[in-house]
This record gives structure tokens, C-alpha cells and sequence, in this order.
């Protein structure tokens, strides 16, 4: 069997403007107050983290559509859902032979599991399975410091995650109000935050405290005898 071919210039220029960017569930999951920073408020803020993602991802972009034996390879695809308002690009989509497609999101960092990678990854495969009217049942997550992909099937669960999530996201940026840092058990994310220095957790979190003791340096001390 040959490799699959892909069209994807007939994709590209349908994009919708007024969408959802993919990585915008991805800050969601992660932290709300951090969604709500960068797409709302415009805040944004390198660390060596987002660095290494950038740098990983521009690396991944560069790369040109190839075929790898039977697969069909299309790196820094567009991709959206007009039913659900996203769009955005997967780093990878593998188009097998059998049919399957098959989306591989890049991020730096070893193999662990993290929740907002899957949500990032099933709402590709949602945005892919609207484009193309063919579903797509797996994807991988591929973690550039162990060179290792993480499968994950993309349940109904996992893309009900993402409708819940896109409607969440879009009341929360609508709203005029900033979301409330991270709590315990939460908060340890904080550390590795970019926007760490922006969104100032500690001074948020202590700010009732600060307000009760600002109401009594100005309380009137009693009149001495
Ligand atoms: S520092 Fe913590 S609470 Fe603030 S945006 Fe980052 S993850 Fe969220």
C-alpha cells in the first residue's frame, strides 16, 4: 500500500479568525489565572521552560511534509473546529495507510503525564476529525528530553474534557474578572510558571490578610487617660 497523499492547501485558507487558539486549553487546564493572563490581558513572559517548548516547536515547524515508508508526515499543520471555535497547528499529523490519522503533539521535558497535553491533544484530534470527516482514535505525546512518545486514545471522556473546557474558557475570558491564583494542592505548578512574577500568587493569596492589617494601622488608637 502507498502512502497516503494530503492536500493540505485545500485546508488552509478556510481558517477561522475569531477562534480559540489550541495552546489556550492547554494554559487552562494548567492554571485559569494563567488563560486568563495571556489571552485576555495580553501578559506574557519566557522561562526556560517556554523557551525550550518554543525553541522545540520552531525546530518541528521547520521540518518539510515527508513520506516515511507508508506514512504520510505533515509537520505545523493548521487545523480548527468551527463547531467548537478552535483552531490552531499539530506539530505532527501522521496519515497511516490504513486510514488513520494520527496527530503527535511535541513538548520538551521527560515522559510524564500531564492532564492539559491530553486536552491540547484530543481538541487536534477533534479539530482533525471535523476537517477531514474521519475519526481519530489515538495520538501521542512526544517528550524531546527522553525522545519518547506517550500514547493516549482519545476517549469520548477526554473530548468531553475539551467541549467543557472550550465553553469554560471562553465565559472566563469574557468575564472582567481575573481568576484567583492556584491553591494547594495546585499551587506547586506555580513554580514552574513563566508568569510567575506577573501574576504575583503569594501577594494575591495574602491580600485579605494585607487588608485586615491596613484597616488597623488606620484605626484611631483610644485616648490616654
Ligand atoms: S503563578 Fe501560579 S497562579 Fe499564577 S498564573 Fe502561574 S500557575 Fe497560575
Amino acid at each position: 500500500m502507498g502512502c497516503p497523499v494530503f492536500n493540505r492547501d485545500a485546508y488552509e485558507v478556510t481558517v477561522m479568525e475569531e477562534t480559540l487558539p489550541l495552546s489556550a486549553l492547554n494554559q487552562y487546564a494548567y492554571c485559569p489565572r494563567r488563560c486568563y493572563l495571556i489571552h485576555a490581558e495580553g501578559e506574557f513572559k519566557d522561562n526556560v521552560h517556554t523557551i525550550r517548548g518554543t525553541l522545540e516547536h520552531e525546530r518541528v515547524d521547520r521540518s518539510h511534509s515527508r513520506g516515511q515508508g507508508n506514512i504520510r508526515i505533515e509537520y505545523a499543520l493548521p487545523v480548527w473546529s468551527d463547531t467548537l471555535g478552535l483552531s490552531g497547528r499539530c506539530d505532527v499529523v501522521e496519515f497511516h495507510p490504513d486510514g488513520a490519522i494520527y496527530p503527535v503533539e511535541y513538548k520538551h521535558g521527560k515522559r510524564k503525564r500531564w492532564i492539559n497535553d491530553d486536552l491540547q491533544l484530543a481538541a487536534q484530534a477533534l479539530c482533525l476529525e471535523e476537517m477531514t470527516g474521519k475519526p481519530v482514535a489515538r495520538g501521542a505525546i512526544f517528550h524531546q528530553q527522553s525522545k519518547r512518545r506517550r500514547e493516549v486514545v482519545i476517549t469520548e471522556t477526554l473530548k468531553q474534557a475539551v467541549r467543557e473546557a472550550a465553553k469554560s474558557i471562553r465565559i472566563t475570558l469574557n468575564g472582567a474578572k481575573c481568576p484567583p491564583p492556584l491553591q494547594t494542592p495546585h499551587s506547586g505548578r506555580c513554580g514552574e510558571c513563566s508568569l510567575r512574577t506577573i501574576c504575583e500568587p503569594e501577594m494575591v493569596g495574602a491580600a485579605p490578610v494585607l487588608s485586615d492589617i491596613a484597616k488597623t494601622l488606620f484605626e484611631p488608637e483610644e485616648d490616654l487617660p
